[in-house]
């Protein structure tokens, strides 16, 4: 049976849920649906449609792996890297239309869709810039070690890419 991986994004913004598909939601989708007062709606899901599963620590550390190399490590919450261990674990299409997500996924392989139906074509790199003197740094440099200044992150396009 063909599968998605929803994020909270999806379940939060998403109107239908498509038919013909596995769903699956991690549990820090529970935790933030709930805090977002979605209670009753998810006890329908859940009851109905949608079942949660943990990722296994492997596939998390893949993802952190991948995260770092992008450098969206910082933008991504443990719920994030949640769904994207399970989407990397299960072969599954992820949902959801957090940039940061889509772009780790690209760089993962994992396939990935928005909610709009389009995926990302490239995968971008995160650089952090130094907003005095202009140097580049790796994206979690935040501050310039020439002139002390603090630095602004910036996407960089990678010259390969993918799917
Ligand atoms: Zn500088």
């Amino acid at each position: 049976m063909k599968g998605l991986v929803l994020d909270t994004s999806a379940l939060y913004y998403g109107k239908d849920l498509p038919d013909g598909y596995e769903l699956i939601i991690s549990p820090g989708v529970v935790r933030e649906l709930e805090r977002e007062g979605m209670g009753p709606r998810l006890e329908f899901l859940l009851a109905s449609k949608i079942r949660v599963y943990s990722p296994e620590e492997k596939h998390i550390e893949k993802v952190q792996l991948a995260a770092r190399v992008t450098g969206d490590i910082s933008r991504l919450s443990d719920t994030d890297i949640e769904v994207l261990a399970l989407a990397h674990e299960t072969g599954y299409q992820l949902v959801t239309d957090d940039y940061s997500i889509q772009n780790t996924a690209a760089e993962l392989g994992v396939p990935c869709r928005g909610l709009d139906q389009r995926g990302i074509t490239s995968v971008w790199h995160w650089e952090a810039r130094c907003i005095g003197c202009g140097k580049i740094f790796e994206s979690n440099v935040s501050v310039c070690d020439i002139c002390g200044s603090g630095t602004k992150s910036a996407r960089k396009r990678k010259p390969r890419t993918k799917r």
